[in-house]
């Protein structure tokens, strides 16, 4: 039972108020057909519509099964539209786009209605349209649609149907039938019909409620085939030679909540909460009978939820009605998607995990050079990162270059490495998963060697000089096979080095992709010698090999050793070339002369102690710039004396790795050993130092440009190594066979310019986007205003439209983020292949730029939240208003 008390409603438009219904009192039974009869702007509409829902009364309450709108909480209306209430409107309000049975099943999906079929078919056989719930409601004619439109309300099973001039789009005839229809309805539930059309409102109206400015003129009940008419709220009144009994009354009042009755000549006063206190049977006259009615409805708060597949039924149906409208947004997503996963891909690459990769690829050497940005690296150091690799099979590869001798010029060919680049000594060739393709792995001494492929390839290829019993010959051997065993000269050593086998290397790709006519100019220029060209020797082998070398001071191509001695007040620097340091008289020549600092000459000393140093006479005249005097004549210089027995003298290790003095390129290597000069020599440009410095100095002297590790880890093993190597010293870098040391550097440097510019791109394309997105789809809301407000009053909740919304931008999400990833694999895929000219990945087959399905996700994310975020700020205002008014603008 709904009772409507004082109920006014007041319209303010800025200054101007309009009281459009004023203290209207009504109660309405669970059944019959009320009509709702006035002219044109009298209240009859904004009448139904409070009683609906669809607008909120100024004044007064509605109690609707014994609760106070007063009472009403935010949801409550939500509840009542659609526990209670079913709408039929006269202009049908169908989505003409859906057939007749998806337009029914809405207000079911809404309610999460189980069994829907069954009770669509039962709501269309109520309308007398069985069987053809497959046509599209553009197909129907008027009476029809109104009947789909009925259906609709009647499919939810509500209590109340109300109706606002559904015939006024209709003729006469049809009209009719529709009334016909409400009137069988009523039998069932409380049908509402507002017209204006007194002649069917007489014939079909149980009741008749005439309204006039706002104000109820009259209120006439029909109760039927009685002589009996209930006149006002508790007024009924009854032909005079009548006898009303109680069941007539109960027929009448229903469940109302009567308890007592009086009479007043004809007329009847059924009374509210009065005691009348007299009990009679059934048959009894009425007269002086108290009957207790009492009303077992609650009010129906039971809230229903549209369920998620439907929700996002609803929603993929609602946008392939609106696609075209979303075409440019889809678009714009597109476009912002493919940037933004392009920017992820930038900007989580990780050169160290592009080199552990590489270096754990099949196709690579599986060897990680790791290399400080400047000074050679200590053993200190070395010690660490063997610690830090702990797990991994390491070895030292000597970058040191020995070399071979050809049988032809091969200056200017193209594949030829003139030496090899470097030792790797082992203990065990498996060790390294390097594969023997010829010969045998074991060492068994120093002067065993396993050499690569590629160098076999090119001795094949252009002779070898090998020793034959003891002459030297040129070998121009037919197979790899027959390297096997040979001995070839290396430089200067008289040693005779035997190839024992031939370990493989990815040379015979390279030498493939060479001969099918692909480019592979880039590989060859920067990297062919470095990758391919190496010695497999046993450990202690470039030790010997030292040893073996005959000119004692050895040193290497492009680097000069400055030492730097300094004082407090003043520094001089000398260079010197020789690595070899340590004080071993056999090779000082006989004839060398000693001098003491006091320039008398010596014996020279066996032993010096940790802080003593002998200089050479070369030292001293680079030092001060003289060079015509004797070493005992230089010594008596007071300046010189003065300067060499300070007892603050300190030594400084520079390297200079370009044959330059400015200090600019001068790398200290050690600093600051205090230091005494004990003598000087008459010869050469060598420095003496005491074993001990000579071990601290051979450290940085021993050759070690690099450390190159073997690793067989997996990459993210080999990557979270790397990682922590970095995180103890900022200047180490890291390479593999693939990507030498500077061009990591290089390559971090490009893909950070890269990804700088790609996150700012997709800054800017975010914000553009999201602006773009929030005002087209306020504009798309607003188109859309008048069937998202449908929804509503067909019993979607707030809660359901943004539920709704979700997944159709869940649903635009997904689609414009498809044609985001093909162009971001597209973009990926054409930086790939310029970042290979900078690196070697086309020959190792790992790109460089990870096209990971995990950065499609996160813009996936993205595209969704600003979807969502524009959606949502866009229907948040729809949401806010009143329905009536939303119906109005749409
Ligand atoms: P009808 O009986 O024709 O259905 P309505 O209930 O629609 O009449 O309107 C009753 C009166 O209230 C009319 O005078 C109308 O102009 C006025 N009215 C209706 N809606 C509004 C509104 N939103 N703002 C101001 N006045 C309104
Ligand atoms: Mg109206």
């Amino acid at each position: 039972m709904i009772e409507l008390k004082n109920i006014s409603k007041i319209y303010k438009n800025g200054k101007n108020h309009f009281q459009a219904l004023k203290n209207i009192n009504l109660v309405l039974d669970n059944k019959g057909l009320v009509i709702i009869l006035g002219k044109s702007g009298s209240g009859k509409s904004t009448l139904l519509n409070i009683l609906g829902g669809l607008d909120t009364h100024t004044n007064g309450e509605i109690i609707i099964d014994d609760k106070s709108t007063n009472e009403f909480k935010n949801d409550d209306y939500d509840n009542y539209r659609n526990n209670y209430v079913g709408f039929v409107f006269q202009e049908y309000n169908l989505i003409n786009e859906m057939t007749i049975n998806e337009n029914i099943e809405i207000p079911l999906k809404l309610k999460n209605t189980k069994d829907r079929t069954t009770k669509i078919d039962d709501a269309l056989t109520e309308v007398g349209l069985n069987s053809i719930g497959h046509k599209k409601c553009n197909e129907l004619s008027g009476g029809q649609r109104q009947r789909v439109a009925i259906a609709r309300a009647l499919a939810k099973d509500p209590k109340i149907i109300l109706a606002d001039e559904p015939t006024g789009a209709l003729d006469s005839v049809t009209s009719r039938e529709i009334f016909e229809l409400f009137k069988k309805i009523s039998k069932q539930k409380l049908v509402v019909i507002v017209t204006h059309n007194e002649e069917l409102a007489y014939t079909y109206g149980n009741r008749i409620i005439k309204i006039s400015d706002g104000g109820i003129v009259s209120d006439i009940t029909r109760i039927k085939n009685t002589p009996i008419r209930k006149i006002a709220n508790n007024i009924l009144e009854v032909e005079s030679d009548y006898s009303l009994t109680k069941k007539d009354l109960k027929s009448i009042i229903s469940d109302e909540k009567y308890i007592g009755v009086s009479t007043n000549l004809h007329n009847l006063t059924l009374a509210y909460d009065e005691i009348l206190d007299y009990k009679k049977d059934d048959n009894e006259e009425f007269i002086n009978t108290t009957i207790e009615v009492t009303s077992n409805n609650k009010f129906n708060s039971e809230e229903s939820f549209l369920n998620t597949k439907d929700a996002y039924k609803l929603a993929k149906d609602n946008l392939k009605k609106n696609s075209k409208k979303y075409t440019f947004l889809k678009r714009i997503f597109t476009c912002f998607s493919m940037f933004l996963i392009v920017a992820f891909i930038i900007s989580m690459l990780n050169i160290d995990s592009f080199v552990a990769k590489q270096t754990t690829n099949k196709n690579s050497l599986n060897i990680v050079e790791v290399s400080h940005e400047v000074a050679k690296i200590k053993t200190s150091e070395i010690n660490e990162l063997k610690n830090t690799l702990n797990n991994s099979k390491y070895s030292y590869v000597n970058n040191y270059e020995l070399t071979p001798y050809y049988g032809n010029n091969v200056e200017n060919s193209e594949f030829v490495s003139s030496s090899f680049s470097g030792i790797i000594e082992g203990n065990n060739i498996s060790d390294l998963n390097l594969e023997l393709v010829e010969g045998s792995s074991s060492l068994k001494n120093n002067y065993q060697i396993i050499i690569s492929d590629y160098m076999a390839y090119n001795f094949v290829k252009y002779g070898v000089l090998v020793f034959n019993d003891n002459k030297l010959e040129i070998l121009y051997p037919s197979d790899n096979k027959e390297l096997v065993n040979k001995h070839i000269k290396i430089e200067e050593t008289d040693k005779r080095y035997e190839i024992i086998g031939i370990y493989k290397t990815n040379f015979s790709n390279l030498l493939a992709k060479y001969n099918r006519g692909e480019d592979v100019s880039s590989f060859i220029d920067s990297n062919i010698k470095f990758l391919y060209s190496k010695l497999y020797a046993r450990v202690g082998f470039y030790k010997q090999y030292k040893i073996d070398y005959k000119d004692y001071s050895f040193y290497e191509e492009g680097q000069v050793f400055v030492v730097k001695l300094a004082n407090d007040a003043s520094s001089k620097q000398f260079y010197f070339n020789d690595t070899r340091l340590d004080l071993n008289k056999n090779k000082i020549d006989s004839n060398v002369k000693y001098y003491n600092v006091e320039g008398t000459p010596s014996e020279i000393p066996t032993d010096l102690k940790d802080n003593e140093i002998i200089l050479s006479i070369e030292h001293l005249y680079e030092m001060f710039s003289e060079d015509t005097k004797t070493v005992s004549e230089l010594l008596n210089t007071t300046e010189i004396y003065t300067f060499l027995t300070n007892s603050n003298l300190k030594l400084d290790l520079l390297q200079n790795n370009s044959y330059s003095n400015t200090d600019e390129d001068d790398i200290s290597i050690a600093n600051d050993l205090s230091v005494k000069v004990v003598g000087v020599l008459d010869a050469g440009n060598r420095l003496f130092v005491s074993e001990n410095i000579n071990g601290i100095l051979k450290n940085y002297l021993d050759g070690y440009d690099s450390v190159y590790f073997y690793n067989s880890d997996n990459s993210s093993a080999l990557e979270s190594k790397i990682i922590k190597l970095k995180e103890n010293d900022e200047s180490i870098m890291v390479g593999n066979n693939l990507i030498e040391v500077e061009n990591t550097k290089s390559l971090s440097e490009i893909i950070n310019g890269m990804s700088s510019v790609f996150t700012a791109f997709t800054i800017v394309f975010l914000v553009l986007s999201f602006i773009v997105c929030l005002n087209y789809m306020n504009i798309l809301v607003r188109n859309r205003n008048k069937e998202l407000t449908l929804y509503r009053t067909l019993g979607a909740k707030r809660k359901d439209i943004c539920k709704i919304f979700v997944f159709e931008s869940l649903n635009i999400s997904f689609k414009s983020i498809i044609g985001g990833i093909v162009g971001a694999y597209i973009i990926t895929r054409i930086l790939n292949n310029v970042l290979s000219g900078i690196t070697l990945m086309k020959i190792s087959n790992v790109n460089i730029l990870n096209f990971d399905l995990l950065y499609c996700l996160l813009t996936l994310i993205c595209v969704f939240t600003i979807c969502l975020l524009a959606s949502y700020l866009s229907i948040r205002s729809l949401l806010k208003k009143k329905l009536v008014e939303a119906f109005k603008e749409g």
